[in-house]
């Protein structure tokens, strides 16, 4: 079943993540997603949770009001940016894949979480449960006085000056004629004028460095536009807290929308991006010799096509040179294979569910509830740091025994295959080693044989020989 109508849920919290992940980061990554997969947007979720904590009992309207979307069928899909977006809690994670099982909507993570797999799930608990871990920790290092001062908006007033405000205004202040050179350049990277750009017009004007006062280089300027400062953002040791009440440059939005360029612009150069480039290399063999075929790009009178061939000039795996007799186009192959897997994939079978959900969310409540405690005397002063340190690390690791089956569980629970299909019809380039990954659960190898050259028909089917895994699936 393609799902049609996607309810994207987007998060903006006061972790790193949420720092870097605005909440229309998000959603553009979530639509780009939807539009890979053919999907519709149906509605956007957003959610103001700034609490960010796993401790928190804050209620997430608009996480309950998509859960009961699905459940009712105004849904059928649900897209998030990544796993701790849709949940910091396992216990929710777990429900919610439990949801997900129940009333069988699908359910996809732009990081690629692959929930069609009893692997794929288990990894998708695990980093939930890591991402539990994170906000804890990230609670007991916090100094509480000093955050209690940032939450209020308030930035920490130490520190060399940054570009665009006032010399020991703690960031209270801004310099009018600095603010303007940052707003002008803002305006260049939006209208695809690069840093380099920014930083002739910045020293044309004769502006200099707020600390050695030396001119504007392509580094230095960067760093003001990533600095979290410009933007208003307040951060407590590296995690976004929540925005200044005095102000900034850029407002928040304007700040990632930079960061959006600036992030893409390094990802240009970045090399050995290059990964494998078919999806079924490897799977191919050569019907003479058995050696395995390779899959190669080729241009031939300015037309460029993929051929599959048997390479003679180089040892294969079994020490043996191949025969060089078959070399054929590989599209022809590889639009009979999908059809296979395609096939394969939708005629698939649920499996059964094994035995049912431990429900173990009765003795993790005890163990957190005994860890808050322990917080708590030790934080009043009441206990030695090192019986603190102590009994957490205990208690800590009681806790992830049970999760770790909670997570388990939740995963043998919660199995489908509903969207093995969504997963497989994703053909963008990053999906390709999932849908290899698909491919595998259905072929085995496949016999190429010779076609001879300059034909036009199209090949004869039985010019392939599929093996598919377990002979007798097919
Ligand atoms: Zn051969």
């Amino acid at each position: 079943m393609k799902p049609k109508r996607v309810g994207i849920y987007v998060r903006i919290s006061k972790d790193r993540k949420g720092q870097e992940l605005g909440i229309q980061r998000q959603e553009k990554a979530c639509r780009e997603l939807c539009e890979r997969m053919g999907w519709t947007v149906h509605k956007v979720y957003p959610e103001n949770d700034t609490s960010a904590s796993t401790t928190s009992r804050k209620k997430r309207p608009q996480y309950a009001e998509m859960v009961r979307d699905a459940r009712d069928g105004v849904i059928d899909a649900i897209v998030v940016y990544s796993i701790d977006r849709l949940t910091r809690r396992i216990t929710e994670l777990t429900a919610f894949l439990e949801e997900q099982k129940e009333h069988g909507f699908a359910f996809a993570t732009t990081e690629g979480e692959d929930t069609s797999t009893a692997n794929g799930r288990m990894i998708l608990t695990i980093k939930g449960a890591v991402a539990q871990q994170e906000t804890e920790r990230m609670a007991e290092r916090v100094n509480t006085s000093l955050l209690q001062r940032r939450e209020k908006g308030k930035p920490h007033a130490g520190g060399p000056r940054v570009f665009g405000f006032e010399e020991g205004s703690n960031f209270q202040r801004l310099v009018p004629e600095e603010v303007e050179l940052i707003r002008l350049g803002y305006d260049m990277l939006m209208n695809r004028q690069t840093p380099g750009d920014i930083v002739r017009l910045w020293n044309a004007k004769g502006s200099r460095t707020s600390g050695a006062q030396t001119a504007w280089s392509i580094q230095k300027v960067k760093r003001i536009y990533r600095s979290e400062r410009v933007g208003g953002i307040v951060t407590y040791k590296g995690q976004d807290i929540g925005d200044s009440v005095y102000p900034h440059p850029l407002t928040r939005e304007e700040w990632e929308n930079v960061q959006t360029i600036l992030d893409g612009r390094s990802g240009t150069k970045k090399p050995g991006t290059a990964k494998r480039k078919h999806l079924y290399s490897g799977f191919l063999k050569c019907g003479g010799c058995g050696s395995t075929m390779r899959v190669q790009w080729a241009t031939i009178q300015g037309r460029r096509f993929r051929r599959t061939f048997c390479h003679s000039g180089a040892v294969g795996r079994n020490g043996e040179l191949g025969c060089g007799k078959v070399n054929r186009s590989y599209s022809w192959i590889e639009e009979r294979l999908n059809e296979v897997v395609e096939a394969a994939l939708n005629h698939r079978a649920p499996k059964p569910t094994a035995a049912p959900a431990e429900d173990l969310s009765g003795e993790i409540n005890v163990l957190e509830e005994r860890i808050r405690g322990l917080r708590k005397r030790w934080k009043a002063g009441d206990m030695e740091d090192e019986d603190y340190f102590d009994s957490l690390a205990h208690l800590r690791s009681q806790l992830q025994d049970l999760r770790v089956r909670e997570a388990a569980s939740a995963v043998r629970e919660a199995r489908t295959e509903t969207d093995a299909l969504a997963v497989w019809r994703d053909d963008s380039e990053q999906n390709l080693e999932r849908r290899r990954a698909l491919v595998s659960t259905v072929i085995q190898e496949v016999k190429v044989y010779s076609v001879g050259r300059g034909r036009r028909k199209p090949p004869e089917i039985d010019s392939i020989k599929i093996t598919p895994i377990g002979a007798e699936g097919l």
